[in-house]
């Protein structure tokens, strides 16, 4: 076994110059959209890869400032395709107009879909940002190789925030475009049904586990020391679920009462998503036998394990 995982620590210093393209890498240039916000950010960074030619990745969402400032940048080149990581609509809503104006087809893994079936009673609580209309021209694969200008892209399939995410890996270099998987400000967001704690904690190892060292994550600056910061973000996680056992056990039956133990010093605004990342937690102990619950019009009664 490896020694401590890395401490997680967040990078929210990042100088996003919005609307103006900033060259990441060889052939690797980011725009930032002007969408900052409590989910986003500084805004969703749409990348161009390739030189004569081009791919879009992740167009962002439905601004025409934004639309203005990618077509500035393609400066009349071929786009090959537009490719999402995912299909949340901060990174896939500008597609028709980009689509419009530049001939691209779209290219994704799937259509939005669910990581499980919805139970009954239950709201998919971020399904007004989905992207359920969109029908991808071609859907990507896990572990196929694409290739825009003589540059390829190895499509990674990253469930976890999402059913249908992808990371993207410039192959024959170290960056990784991650999406909305890994992002260096925050964790990211995992709700049920829409994604899953067990499909995300084993998209952080297969990432681990791949050649690439520098991420480009969807929101905020580069992580340049991308498995790393994956190590502490895993760690981080498992802490949680220990956390969520040890509240069960102590007497937590409501998901809103694991808030107080495991978040004692968190502002009200953000107990949405602490109690979204909460039932993504408690869903994966379910499964596996470290906690029980049922599940009623009420919300979710939990218990400690009878094994
Ligand atoms: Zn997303």
């Amino acid at each position: 076994m490896a020694g401590q995982p890395p401490a997680l620590s967040f990078n929210t210093t990042f100088d996003a110059a919005t609307g103006h393209p900033v060259t990441v890498a060889p052939g690797l240039v980011r725009i930032t959209a002007p969408n900052a916000g409590p989910y986003t950010f500084k805004g969703t960074n749409s990348f161009i890869v390739g030189h004569d030619r081009v791919a879009v990745i992740d167009p962002g969402p439905d601004d025409d400032a934004h639309l203005m400032a990618l077509t500035s940048t393609i400066a009349g080149r071929p786009v090959e395709a537009i490719i999402l990581t995912h299909t949340h609509i901060d990174h896939s809503a500008l597609v028709p107009k980009l689509k419009a104006a530049t001939g691209a087809p779209v290219w994704s893994g799937g259509k939005h879909r669910l990581s499980r079936p919805r139970r009954l009673f239950e709201v998919n609580a971020v399904g007004g940002e989905s992207d359920w209309g969109l029908v991808p021209d071609r859907v990507l694969q896990d572990g196929e190789h694409v290739a825009i200008d003589g540059i390829t892209l190895e499509v990674i399939a990253t469930p976890g925030h999402c059913a249908n995410h992808l990371a993207l890996g410039i192959a024959g270099t170290p960056w990784l475009l991650t999406g909305d998987h890994i992002m260096g400000w925050n964790s990211t967001l995992v709700s049920v049904p829409d994604g899953s704690m067990a499909d995300y904690l084993h998209s952080l190892e297969k990432v681990i586990g791949l050649g690439y060292g520098h991420y480009a994550p969807a929101h905020g600056g580069s992580i340049e020391d991308g498995p790393d910061y994956a190590r502490a973000l895993l760690a981080h996680r498992q802490e949680r679920n220990r956390q969520v056992v040890a509240a069960v056990n102590g007497g937590a039956r409501k998901i809103r009462d694991l808030l107080a133990p495991i978040y004692p010093q968190l502002a009200l605004p953000l107990h949405g998503a602490a109690l979204m990342t909460l039932k993504a937690h408690v869903e994966y102990l379910v499964d596996r036998g470290l906690i029980g619950a049922t599940y009623g019009p009420f919300g979710t009664t939990l218990f400690p394990s009878r094994a």
